[in-house]
């Protein structure tokens, strides 16, 4: 495969009505119609480039969703405030009361507790499998199974999904195939693998500096017109929409994404294989000894790596958490939840990020309560990074 999203997201051009080279902000929620028969027909979806209330979409949040659609190589796309806000109606809009689901047991802690406590209240019900179980995902097809939803890279264990033979599977059985991309933007293009519906929650990488939430739901032009039909649109009518001025700077934070990736990428790498070597169980796709190393291989887009995320396992809850105190205080990085920053952020997903999982159930996923979530920085120097680490994992007495 040859798709480069990174030319994806440059080729696009949105000159402003005075040429601005970054489009302007419409700081708007409504907007007015010459002619009254231009409002009946954009309401009913009739009109192109006519705007109707800010919910439904601005100008600002068109320009966004159409550079996400085009890094995501689907012909459409449509940003929400949260990631949460892009998942939620992007299941709704498919599912109906009596509808079943098939997912990873690994998933993201709030994905995992919407479908786990809040799906069944609507009658939605999930199995939830190991997603690197192509037996497993085909066995648990029911008559009314209507969506595989998986992680291209699964947070927290970074189990990587099969997604050319999920799709069969989906495709073979009449299912949609969701993928949350959240973890591999640019190096993992799941709509080339046949994902009918690619999701991200923006406020991590992709805006990439902490400081903004976001979500985006990618597919074709006639499920995402679906999801903001004012009738029956489930991002309509839940509301999760994003505001212009957000949508404004994520815009401008997504050009740098594709040097931002390379750079997590090499750190981790670099990282992962130091950690490999002195002895630390460590967890990343761009090791060969990682279970999905081989899949994560055949589907990767060329140049951007495997990603900023890797895991390793501290014993223990107790030298997890000494050790991300002692890295915070040599200023290695944050213990924080989420991804995606310019700092390395740290956290033990057990009792953070997957909580929401029990710990029987984290017990029989391979979810120790020793391991450590890290999200690479953009480190200038990662080799004098990986020795002040390892001094800090000496101290703790990991290693
Ligand atoms: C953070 C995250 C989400 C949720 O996104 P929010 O922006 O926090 O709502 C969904 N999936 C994955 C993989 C995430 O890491």
């Amino acid at each position: 495969m040859s798709f480069n999203p990174a030319k994806a997201i440059e080729n696009i051009h949105t000159f402003g009505p005075h040429n601005e080279i970054n489009p302007p902000i419409s700081d708007t929620s409504t907007y007015a119609f010459k002619k009254a028969q231009d409002m009946y027909d954009t309401f009913e979806g009739k009109t192109e480039g006519m705007f109707l209330y800010s919910r439904h979409t601005s100008p600002s949040t068109a320009y966004l969703s159409e550079a996400l659609a085009a890094m995501e190589n689907t012909e459409s796309a449509n940003v929400s405030t949260t990631g949460m806000g892009a998942i939620v109606p992007a299941i709704l809009q498919l599912c109906d009361a009596g509808s079943h689901i098939i997912t990873s047991r690994t998933i993201y802690g709030g994905t995992y507790a919407f479908l786990k406590n809040f799906a069944p209240k609507l009658g939605i019900e999930t199995t939830f499998v190991n997603i690197t179980d192509l037996e497993e995902i085909e066995k648990s097809i029911r008559k009314n199974t209507k969506l595989i939803y998986c992680e291209t890279v699964s947070n927290p264990l970074l189990e990587v999904a099969d997604l050319p033979n999920i799709s069969k599977i989906a495709k073979k059985h009449h299912l949609k195939l969701y993928v949350d991309n959240t973890f591999s933007p640019l190096s993992i293009t799941p709509q080339l693998y046949g994902a009918d519906v690619v999701l991200h929650s923006l406020t991590k990488y992709i805006n990439g500096s902490s400081d903004a939430m976001g979500g985006v739901i990618c597919s074709d032009k006639e499920f995402i017109e679906s999801t903001k039909d004012v009738n029956t649109g489930a991002s309509m009518l839940i509301g999760a929409s994003m505001d212009s001025f957000r949508a404004s700077s994520i815009l401008k934070n997504l050009r740098t994404l594709p040097i931002r990736i390379q750079q997590h990428s090499r750190n981790a790498l670099y990282l992962a294989q130091r950690f490999e070597e002195i002895g630390v169980p460590t967890l990343y796709p761009g090791l060969t000894s990682h279970p999905g190393h081989t899949t994560y291989t055949k589907m990767m887009n060329k140049n951007f790596g495997y990603g900023g995320m890797l895991t390793l396992d501290a014993g223990s809850q107790e030298k997890a958490n000494r050790l991300m105190e002692r890295m915070q205080e040599k200023k290695l990085g944050y213990l924080a939840v989420s991804l995606g920053f310019y700092k390395t952020l740290f956290s033990a997903p057990g009792s953070s990020t997957s909580s929401e999982i029990s710990l029987e159930e984290q017990k029989n996923m391979g979810l120790n309560n020793g391991l450590i979530r890290i999200s690479i920085g953009l480190d200038s120097n990662i080799e004098d990074t990986s020795k002040q680490m390892e001094a800090c994992l000496k101290e703790v007495k990991i290693i």
